[in-house]
């Protein structure tokens, strides 16, 4: 039986024992320094990770057959290097082969040189080449002066004119004083992993997974070591995955051979998915933390042949067989965490949890008991035949971790399961139920509910449709709905007198006139001739000023609806960015209004708004309100947006209702959207009964 020593202490050093506590082969397992859960499954020995000749001389003491180096700090102060003078084996890369992660430069110059895809970036001096060189590449550019002015001297160009201007101050105008710039391409999309074990130019790959830096849910709050990540990225197609393993894992490999510095251990892409493909981020040299944790709980072959493998420096290695379930794994760390927190806090129902359960900060008191010793403390990682369920699960055993200081995410891998379907109806229920309530308190109080009058004119199919879905509602919230049916021939002058006799009828507190009305009559006209106290749609122009000026009005029902969608989802109003297509009054136009007021930045589109495409993919919010099939494609969404779709089309083919965006396509790329039908539709009618109950309230007081 093989004796072997793990270096390091983290959940990644856990997982590393925990794969090794598998293998048929492996008898004893130390780890240097090891922590309370490592404990468990290995001996652990008190030395530094660090500590090469106290690391070379236990091993040689203990006559271990094979070493397996866990951090970065280990392999850069050269541990592999005294192992292998000391004639033992080791898996992990030389001090010199480290370089590809503890050298920036290092890196980007090996990727340039050998036409591995990361962002292109050039530094310059001279104000003529460095605009030779940004307009030659795609806009936006990041310019970055790389002087005095850190920090303060980024320039995100979107166009030439901005990247000249940038170039003129950072350079000509000595406005920064002299220096560098700094040209990189932008890059933006999904991140994610691609460990895989190396050893010369053979490599070998481990299934993909995905992060999440951010320290609370909705990917808010400082940056972390990670929170959490999963495996099985439904944004990753088969062909990237080959792409990114030919083109730069294996690559990077083959670079490292001929530069003399051969990898032996783990290559780490830290990747992007871009819209120019896939690109590199980023490489580190050994597995990552906490992607290790959710990776080799899917090995199902034994992990101590591939190490070993590596270790020998054998140039064929065997090929590991993988669990095609999903892991997700939900990092508990210390209150505070990444900023000062305190330690020494007891877990208690670790018994209890059903899960892998890899300690990253934790030490055992004198009693036995388990206790935070770390800013990140433990993962708990589930394996599911989906990842939704494993998100499940895995947030069920971490429910069973008792402990007052810490705290965890529960959205890990929640936005890789395509887009929340915004479901219009139910919310629309859940309003007309709180309407009903009211209107029931309101008859028992003043012994009348209240009462909309509709107003249809001629016979067209679609408005019969929604006045019928109108009156419909109005049953379910208990008001007193009156329609009156009038010829597609009635004379103008005949519908305002209508509307005079209803303005005047105490018993009536909301007209509406459906839309559109026939072309012979001023729909305008008619919108002015409802008393403002009985405008239930928010049309009447003096309800549309009041919006206008942020002072209490009745609100129109569709872009109050959409707001009211939009705080459904829990998205952050305040300072997104919000593209609105589409600027009608009825629509467009109030649903920007609204989203200023909650401190969105708005930007206004329409029939000539040029490049469209480059607007709508930088918003968080996306309201699409134009009324054509097909004006807002997948490509054309910012992943992990929000999507409103207000546009109700006929399919010319299919007869089916559909909006302006492509939703098979947008759902998966958005992290919500709503569907056509079911989504604003019955929103409207909603904020419609509010509105009716808005109207009668005040004519009461
Ligand atoms: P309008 O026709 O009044 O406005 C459409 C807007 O879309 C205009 O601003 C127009 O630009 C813009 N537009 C048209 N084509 C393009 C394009 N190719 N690219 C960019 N912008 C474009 O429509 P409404 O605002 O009344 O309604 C829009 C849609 O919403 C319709 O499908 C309607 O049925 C639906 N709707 C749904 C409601 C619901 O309750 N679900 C309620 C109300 C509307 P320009 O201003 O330059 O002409």
């Amino acid at each position: 039986m093989k004796r072997v020593l793990v270096i390091g202490s983290g959940g990644r050093c856990h997982a590393i024992v925990d794969a090794l506590s598998r293998s048929p082969q492996v008898g004893k397992i130390y780890c240097a320094p090891g922590n309370a859960g490592i404990a468990a499954q290995a001996e652990c020995v008190p030395i530094k990770e660090t500590s090469v000749n106290e690391l070379v001389d236990f091993a040689r003491s203990q006559a271990i057959d094979l070493t397996v180096v866990g951090p970065e700090a280990a392999l850069a102060v050269g541990v592999v290097d005294a192992f292998r003078a000391a004639g033992m084996r080791i898996f992990g890369h030389t001090a010199a082969a480290t370089a590809i992660e503890s050298s920036k430069e290092f890196a980007k110059v090996l990727m340039e040189k050998y036409d591995i895809p990361t962002s292109g970036y050039q530094s310059f001096t001279d104000y003529n080449q460095a605009l030779a060189y940004v307009s030659a590449r795609p806009f936006p550019a990041v310019l970055k002066y790389d002087g005095l002015a850190a920090g303060k001297g980024v320039v995100i160009a979107a166009d030439l004119k901005e990247a000249d201007e940038a170039l003129k101050d950072m350079l000509l105008d000595a406005h920064f004083g002299q220096g560098k710039v700094v040209i990189e391409d932008y890059l933006e999309g999904p991140e994610f992993s691609f460990m895989c074990f190396v050893s010369g130019t053979s490599v070998v790959p481990m299934p993909l997974s995905q992060d999440h830096k951010r320290a609370y849910d909705g990917d808010k709050g400082p940056n972390t070591g990670g929170m959490g990540a999963y495996t099985g990225l439904p944004f990753i197609t088969e062909e990237d995955k080959a792409f990114a393993f030919e083109n730069i894992l294996k690559k990077t490999a083959a670079a490292m051979v001929s530069e003399g510095k051969p990898l032996s251990g783990v290559l780490y892409g830290g990747l992007m998915k871009t819209r120019s493909g896939i690109k590199v981020i980023e490489f580190n040299a050994r597995f990552g933390d906490p992607e290790t944790e959710v990776v080799l709980p899917l090995m199902e072959s034994d992990i101590y042949e591939i190490f070993a493998a590596v270790a020998a420096g054998e140039s064929a290695l065997p090929t590991p067989v993988w669990s095609s379930e999903n892991t997700l794994g939900v990092v508990l760390a210390s209150k505070g965490y990444p900023g000062s927190y305190e330690k020494g806090a007891v877990i208690e129902g670790l018994e209890n949890v059903g899960c892998k359960l890899y300690h990253m900060g934790t030490k055992a008191d004198e009693k036995g008991r388990i206790l935070t010793n770390g800013g990140r403390v433990m993962i708990a990682v589930a394996k599911a035949p989906s990842l939704p369920e494993a998100l499940e699960k895995a947030n069920a055993e971490v429910a069973k971790i008792k402990c007052d200081n810490l705290f965890h995410r529960s959205d890990i891998g929640r936005k890789a399961f395509g887009a929340r379907i915004i479901d219009g109806k139910a919310l629309s229920a859940q309003i007309k139920e709180e309407v009903r309530v009211k209107v029931e308190a309101a008859a028992a109080k003043i012994g009348r509910v209240p009462c909309l009058t509709v107003i249809l004119v001629g016979d067209n199919p679609a408005s019969q449709s929604y006045v019928k879905g109108k009156i419909k509602a109005c049953e379910v919230c208990g008001i007193e709905s009156r329609l009156i049916t009038k010829p597609a021939d009635i004379s103008e002058a005949e519908l305002l007198a209508l509307i005079a006799e209803l303005n005047a009828d105490a018993s009536v507190d909301g007209i509406l006139v459906q839309l559109p009305l026939p072309k012979h009559i001023d729909e305008d006209k008619v919108i002015d001739a409802i008393a403002i106290e009985k405008d239930v749609d928010g049309f009447h122009p003096l309800n549309v000023a009041m919006l206008n000026l942020s002072r209490p009005c009745i609100l129109p029902c569709t872009p109050k609806g959409i707001i009211r969608m939009l705080e459904s989802t829990g998205v952050a109003l305040e300072g997104c960015k919000a593209v609105v297509v589409g600027r009608s009054n009825i629509v467009g136009k109030p649903v920007a209004k609204l989203l200023l007021d909650k401190n969105a930045t708005v930007t206004i589109a329409h029939s000539r708004t040029r490049n469209l495409a480059d607007l709508t993919r930088q918003a968080d919010v996306l309201v699409a309100a134009v009324g054509r099939i097909g004006t807002i494609t997948a490509d054309m969404v910012k992943p992990g947006a929000v999507v409103i779709d207000v546009g109700v089309n006929r399919h010319p083919e299919t007869g089916k209702l559909c909006g302006d965006v492509d939703f098979e396509g947008a759902k998966a790329v958005a992290s919500a959207i709503t569907p056509v039908p079911g989504g604003v539709g019955p929103m409207t009618i909603a904020m419609l009964m509010e509105n009716t109950l808005e109207c009668f309230e005040k004519r009461m007081k």
